[in-house]
C-alpha cells in the first residue's frame, strides 16, 4: 500500500464533538507513548490514498490513484460514506488488518478448539470480530476415545473463548465481540439457551441458536424433534420443539439473549455452496460466512442524500448511484489491501471477495421527509431505496468484474449457473449496526430508530456524549415550538409522544425506538433484508412490559417474512444498556 503524498490544497476534515473524542481515543495512529501521532485530516487521507493507491494494480482503470484517492477523502470527510472501523483504524499501517467481520471453524478435538482460540486472539487483536458454530463439538459428558475420559461440552469451551478474548484489546483499542452459534438439534442446547442467565457470564459473546426450517415445521405442529450427537450422528434424544421455542423465548425475554438465526434461509443465499455451508455469523448478526472467511463493510449515511426541488424533500438518487458505485470500487480495494491473520483465510477471502455496502442515518432520513419509521411509506421507501443500492452495487461490481477479473471462484458459484453473468464479488449489500461509525459520521445508526431525540451517550470507558438529533431541533424551530424549557424535558423523557401541545405531524414523524410498535421494527428490518445479500442489523426494542408472548409472535414474525435472524431487546432488563435517556443512568 502506498500513501500518497497530501496535497497542500485538500479541505480540513471537519469533525463533530463526538467524532473528535472517538477518533482522539481509537482511530488515530498513536506513538509508543500512545498519544496520537497524526491529525483526523491526515487519518483521512492515509486511509483514502491507500485503498486508491490499489488501482495501481489494474492497467484497465480508467482512475488514477492521486485523483481517486481526493475522490475517496472528500466521500469520507463530507460523511456521505464510511468504511467499517477497522479500515479507519488499520490502513496503511503496521497491523494492515482491514475487515470487521471473521468466522471461524471449530473442531471436535482439542488441537482445533485452541487452534480457533488462537485464530481469534489474532483477529480480536487486529480490530475484527469473530462468529463460531460450536456445533461440531461433541456434547458434554460423551467419552473421549484417546483418554477414557468424558468431554466437558460447547458450553465450557465457550468460557475458554470468552476468558481469551477478555485478555486481548483489540488492537489496543475495542475488545473482542463473538458470535456463539448452536444449531437447535445439538444435544446441549438446553445449557446452550440459558448459558448468559446470570448477568455478566460470557459478557464477550452474543449468542444464536440456528433454527431449521425442520425444528420450526415441528414447532408448528407441535411435534418432538431428534437431537443428534454430532461426533456419531446417532439420534441421543428427543424434544418437545414448543417447549425448546418457549424455552428460547423466555430467555430473551430475560435478559435478550439468546438471539436465533435461520440457518436454512442463510444457506439458500449462498452464493458459493460448492465451498461449504455458512454455519454462523459475525458477532452482530449481519454477516453469514464460510468458516475461514472475512468481510469488509462499508456504509452510505442516508442523511446526506436529500435533496429539495420546489419544496418538495426526496432522495437524490443521482448523487446516491455514484456514491454507491465509488463504495464498491473502495470496497474492492481493500480486499487487496487487506493484509489478514492468517494464510487460510487470505485464500478464502481472495476467492469470493465478499463486501457488505450498507446504510446508516436511515432515521435522519426519515426524519428530514417527513415519514412516520412506523409507517407504510417507510417500509416502502426502504424497499425501493435497498433495491437501489442492491442493482446499482451489483452493477458496480459487473463494471469491475470487467475491469479486472470477476471473482476467481465465480465458475462455480451461483451466478454462473443462473446465467447472470460475471461479478467481481460474491456478494455486495450488508446493513451493519454502524454503532461507532454512525458517531464519527454524525448520523443515526444503521436502519435503527433513534433511542431518544436527546440523549446521552455511554461509550468507551464510562464516557458519556450528549446529543440532541439536529433534523428535531430544526423541525421544533421551523414549528415555531423551539424553548430551552423544550428541550429540558426532552432530555428527561427522551420522547415527545405524551407532550400534546405539540403539532400532531411533529409527533407522529420524531418517533424513536421505544415509542414504536415491536412489529413495525421487525417490518423494517424484513424490508431491507429483501434487497440484501447477506443480512440486516436490527434489535426489535420491546417496552419493559411487553410479554413472552409478544417475544414470541415477533419470533414467528420474523421467520414468516424472511429475516436471516432476529435480535430482541426488552427495555430495562439488563443493567447497563448502551445508550440512556436523561442523565445516563
Ligand atoms: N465489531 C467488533 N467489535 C466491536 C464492534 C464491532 O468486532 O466492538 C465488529 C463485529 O463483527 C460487528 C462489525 O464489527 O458485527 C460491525 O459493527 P459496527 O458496524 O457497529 O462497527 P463500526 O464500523 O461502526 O465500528
Amino acid at each position: 500500500m502506498n500513501i500518497l503524498k497530501m496535497p497542500a490544497d485538500l479541505p480540513e476534515a471537519i469533525l463533530n464533538p463526538n467524532a473528535e473524542v472517538v477518533l482522539q481515543k481509537r482511530y488515530l495512529k498513536k506513538g509508543l507513548d500512545g498519544k496520537p501521532i497524526e491529525s483526523p485530516k491526515e487519518m483521512f487521507w492515509r486511509v483514502a490514498s491507500g485503498i486508491a493507491s490499489m488501482e495501481e494494480n489494474y492497467p484497465n482503470s480508467s482512475w488514477k490513484a492521486e485523483e481517486l484517492a481526493r475522490t475517496f477523502y472528500t466521500m469520507m470527510t463530507q460523511y456521505d460514506f464510511l468504511p467499517n472501523s477497522p479500515t479507519l483504524m488499520n490502513a496503511g499501517t503496521e497491523l494492515g488488518q482491514l475487515a470487521a467481520c471473521f468466522v471461524l471453524p471449530v473442531g471436535d478435538s482439542m488441537d482445533e478448539i485452541f487452534d480457533a482460540v488462537k485464530h481469534a486472539a489474532l483477529i480480536h487483536k487486529s480490530g475484527g470480530g469473530t462468529g463460531f458454530s460450536f456445533t461440531r463439538l461433541r456434547p458434554k459428558d460423551s467419552r473421549v476415545g484417546s483418554t477414557g475420559g468424558v468431554a466437558s461440552g460447547p458450553i465450557s469451551f465457550l468460557k475458554i473463548f470468552n476468558t481469551a478474548t477478555e485478555q486481548v484489546k483489540q488492537g489496543g483499542t475495542r475488545r473482542g465481540a463473538n458470535m456463539g452459534i448452536l444449531r437447535v438439534d445439538h444435544p446441549d442446547i438446553l445449557e446452550f439457551i440459558r448459558a448468559k442467565e446470570r448477568e455478566g457470564d460470557l459478557n464477550n459473546f452474543n449468542l444464536s441458536v440456528a433454527l431449521t426450517e425442520k425444528f420450526m415445521n415441528s414447532v408448528e405442529n407441535d411435534e418432538e424433534y431428534p437431537l443428534v450427537a454430532p461426533h456419531t450422528g446417532e439420534i441421543v434424544e428427543y424434544l418437545k420443539a414448543r417447549e425448546v421455542f418457549e424455552l428460547l423465548v423466555r430467555k430473551a425475554w430475560e435478559s435478550g439473549d439468546p438471539g436465533i438465526i435461520f440457518l436454512d434461509r442463510i444457506n439458500r443465499d449462498n452464493p458459493t455452496p460448492d465451498q461449504g455451508e455458512m454455519e454462523s455469523t459475525n458477532p452482530c448478526g449481519e454477516q453469514p460466512l464460510l468458516p475461514y472467511e472475512a468481510c469488509n463493510l462499508g456504509s452510505i449515511n442516508l442523511a446526506r442524500f436529500v435533496t429539495e426541488v420546489d419544496d418538495v424533500r426526496g432522495v437524490d438518487w443521482d448523487r446516491l448511484r455514484q456514491t454507491v458505485h465509488l463504495s464498491v470500487r473502495f470496497l474492492d480495494n481493500v480486499i487487496d489491501a487487506s493484509e489478514y491473520p492468517l494464510e487460510r483465510i487470505s485464500q478464502t477471502v481472495r476467492r469470493n471477495r465478499k463486501i457488505g455496502l450498507g446504510i446508516m442515518g436511515w432515521a435522519d432520513l426519515l426524519y428530514q421527509l417527513r415519514l412516520p419509521y412506523d409507517s407504510r411509506r417507510a417500509t416502502s421507501l426502504a424497499e425501493k431505496l435497498m433495491d437501489f443500492i442492491q442493482k446499482e452495487s451489483r452493477s458496480a461490481s459487473k463494471a469491475l468484474a470487467t475491469e479486472r477479473t470477476p471473482f476467481p471462484a465465480y465458475e462455480t458459484s451461483v451466478f454462473k449457473k443462473q446465467n447472470l453473468g460475471p461479478y467481481r464479488n460474491a456478494t455486495t449489500t450488508t446493513i451493519a449496526p454502524t454503532g461507532t461509525l454512525s458517531i464519527i459520521a454524525g448520523c443515526s445508526s444503521g436502519i435503527e430508530p433513534l433511542f431518544a431525540l436527546c440523549f446521552v451517550r455511554q461509550v468507551m470507558d464510562g464516557e458519556k456524549l450528549a446529543e440532541a438529533n439536529s433534523f428535531f431541533v430544526q423541525a421544533l424551530h421551523e414549528a415555531g415550538c423551539h424553548s430551552e424549557k423544550l428541550m429540558q424535558e426532552v432530555v428527561e423523557k427522551g420522547s415527545i409522544q405524551q407532550m400534546e401541545f405539540l403539532p400532531e405531524e411533529l409527533r407522529s414523524v420524531f418517533v424513536t425506538a421505544m415509542d414504536i410498535e415491536p412489529q413495525w421494527h421487525l417490518k423494517m428490518q424484513a424490508a431491507f433484508q429483501k434487497h440484501t445479500d447477506n443480512a440486516v442489523s436490527k434489535t426489535v426494542n420491546l417496552p419493559n412490559s411487553s410479554t413472552q408472548e409478544d417475544i414470541y409472535k415477533i419470533y414467528w414474525m420474523a421467520y414468516e417474512e424472511g429475516c436471516k435472524g432476529v435480535t430482541v431487546y426488552r427495555d430495562g432488563c439488563k443493567s447497563v444498556q448502551v445508550l440512556c435517556t436523561g442523565d445516563g443512568k
